[in-house]
């Protein structure tokens, strides 16, 4: 007898931030991504494009963020079109391989709970808008984990996510599982954990690995368990030119050498039975909790204390915004949250906003209230691109992506200012002042006044 076939699944994570100017929904030129407009139009080329074009899709286990597949769906159709696809094929074979992913890469254990119930209601309605099926998986920006974000999860009717092998407890003799995490009472969530080395070859050191499917056969040799490989999906052609190739040859192995499963074709068949415990507050991307987007880690180099000061200014206009929005909603709306929630149909652009909001009013709205509450919703989907990870991910305040969430804060600002006539611009700039670049020299409150200086309704009217 032959010992069994080891079996392999593969995930990519795709994602990139919300790039779009907030007044005008377009992605300005970017500095870098020459010959390219933008680094989306660069990543596709490099690297979501030809995927889709070799239908590599197809064969391992994905999520693409939900800002991400909007702007695909707008610039590269044929490529968003390929991959939908991709799941139907499997959906048609038997279970989708795409899963969920919450909607702005929030890291969710440092969110409010209302707010991880929100991103991740609007990352499952978004995938729904997609693939045209709910979801089972969903996958943590970072991996960020707490027992209260897989209960929300759980409750959005969630089945599964992935973890990294270093955010476990509990003997992982059976691979990537899946294993059962213990939530509250009787209730379980199921995770998959990734073998973080193997990942972490892949990621890092790929090209000394050699021909793929020789190398994953050589590594997987006498497992018989699953071993998961989960990864930024960029990996493949963006941060490895070979990873195309790459990734083709892993998903194509001899027959003999080893079998390439997804990871919801595999939890089918083989229900999770052992128990394993979360470590929480932990990512896979930061050995230090969650440190990397809160206060400043080693991660990074350099002072990396304006962290803390860009998430203080953040929660604190957060909390001020939804102040103004709840104010504005009483004795208007009965329920503020749930609205919020479903006002990703708006963004989606499958429901007319004023439509949303008579199924919510208590009573008939006066056009003029009407008009000041749909500036406060749309405030509120900037509020929640404030948070995209990306702002706190690298080692410098005065940088493309913290710009980027402070100019969704900076939108936000000017929605709230005019559906209330509140002023937040005062105790954000504040907020901001001690955080410091130390590339630039720039001040957070510095690099806010830019951006809101040069917002279209900052410049002066045109003389007559
Ligand atoms: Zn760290």
């Amino acid at each position: 007898m032959s010992e069994p076939k080891a079996l392999l699944a593969v995930h990519g994570h795709f994602y990139q931030p919300p790039r779009e100017d907030p007044w005008t929904g377009e992605v300005p030129p970017e500095p870098g991504a020459e010959p390219y407009h933008d680094f989306n139009e660069k990543i596709t080329a490099e690297c979501y494009r030809p995927l889709a074009e070799r239908c590599l899709f197809e064969r391992m286990s994905f999520n693409v963020g939900p800002t991400l597949i909007a702007w695909l769906a707008r610039h590269d159709p044929e490529t968003y079109r390929r991959i939908v696809e991709a799941d139907r094929g499997n959906v048609a074979r038997g279970v989708g391989n795409a899963i969920a992913q919450s909607a702005h890469h929030t890291i969710l254990p440092l969110a409010r709970r209302r707010d991880k119930i929100t991103q991740v209601y609007w990352g499952v309605k978004s995938f729904q808008h997609r693939f045209g099926r709910h979801p089972r998986g969903m996958w943590l920006p970072e991996m960020a984990v707490d027992l209260t974000t897989l209960e929300v999860l759980a409750e959005a009717g969630l089945t599964f996510t992935i973890l990294s092998s270093e955010q476990v407890r509990g003997s992982l003799t059976r691979g990537a599982g899946p294993y059962r995490v213990r939530l509250e009472a009787n209730a379980y969530f199921t995770v998959f954990v990734r073998d973080r080395d193997l990942s972490n070859q892949v990621s890092f050191a790929m090209p000394s690995l050699g021909p793929a499917d020789r190398w994953a056969a050589e590594v997987l040799r006498g497992r018989s368990h699953l071993t998961l490989l989960a990864m930024d999906g960029e990996t493949f052609g963006h941060h490895h030119r070979e990873g195309v190739d790459f990734l083709e040859r892993l998903l194509h192995p001899q027959p003999s050498a080893y079998e390439v499963v997804t990871l919801t074709e595999y939890l089918r068949a083989h229900p999770p039975v052992e128990e394993i415990e979360v470590i929480q507050n932990t990512a896979w991307s930061c050995a230090h909790g969650l440190a990397r987007w809160s206060t400043g880690c080693a991660c990074t180099p350099g002072d990396s204390r304006w962290k803390l000061i860009l998430r203080a200014a953040m929660d604190l206009l957060s909390e001020e915004i939804d102040a103004a929005y709840l104010d504005l909603a009483h004795g208007r709306i009965g329920n503020p949250w749930r609205l919020r929630d479903e006002y990703i149909h708006v963004v989606l652009g499958v429901m007319d906003a004023r439509s949303l909001l008579r199924e919510f009013a208590d009573r008939p709205l006066s056009a003029e209230v009407e008009q000041r509450l749909l500036r406060a919703l749309q405030a509120q989907v900037h509020r929640q691109r404030m948070f995209a990870s990306c702002g706190w991910f690298y080692a410098d305040l005065d940088a493309l992506e913290p710009r980027l969430v402070i100019r969704q804060a900076a939108r936000a600002i000017e929605l709230i200012q005019e559906a209330t006539g509140v002023d937040l611009s005062d105790g954000f700039r504040r907020a901001l002042a001690l955080a410091r670049s130390e590339r630039t020299g720039k001040t957070g409150a510095q690099i806010f006044d830019e951006i809101w200086a040069s917002r279209p309704g900052a410049r002066p009217p045109s003389p007559a």
